[in-house]
């Protein structure tokens, strides 16, 4: 069950304007910025511009537009950052059980070396 959307979470402010960002990409309905703590040689974020939570939220509630820009947008954020040459890692936490830090929908692309498993099995 998503949370209601808090305005005044870091990524609504950086879509307001209100804090500054290193824009890679923008399009009618998504905004792509490299994160502000980079876990990879590229850690960028791309968000919708509409307010969604999370993305049980957007895919349940985002129109069929912002659903086809956000995919286009993400994809040519790899391409403009170089991903796409070796490969990376399309990453969205969504919710409690994944930390999720922010409460506005991001995917991270992780890139730029080998980013080994994709996550420690139960036990490890
Ligand atoms: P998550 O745990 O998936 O919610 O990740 C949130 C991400 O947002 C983290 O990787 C943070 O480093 C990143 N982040 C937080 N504040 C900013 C900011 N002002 N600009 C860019 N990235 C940020």
């Amino acid at each position: 069950m998503p949370q209601a959307y808090d305005q005044n979470n870091v990524f609504a402010k950086i879509l307001r304007g209100e804090i500054p960002c290193k824009k890679v990409h923008e399009t009618q309905h998504s905004l792509a910025f490299h994160d502000i703590n980079p876990l990879a040689p590229i850690h960028v974020l791309v968000i919708p511009k509409g307010a969604y939570v999370d993305f049980d939220d957007f895919s349940a509630k985002a129109s069929a537009e912002e659903k086809a820009d956000y995919i286009a947008a993400i994809g040519e954020t790899a391409r403009i950052v170089g991903a796409d040459a070796d490969g990376y890692r399309l990453l969205s936490n969504c919710g409690k059980n994944a930390n999720q830090e922010v409460p506005h929908l991001h995917v991270h692309i992780f890139g730029g070396r080998q980013l080994g498993r994709m996550l420690k099995k139960d036990g490890e």
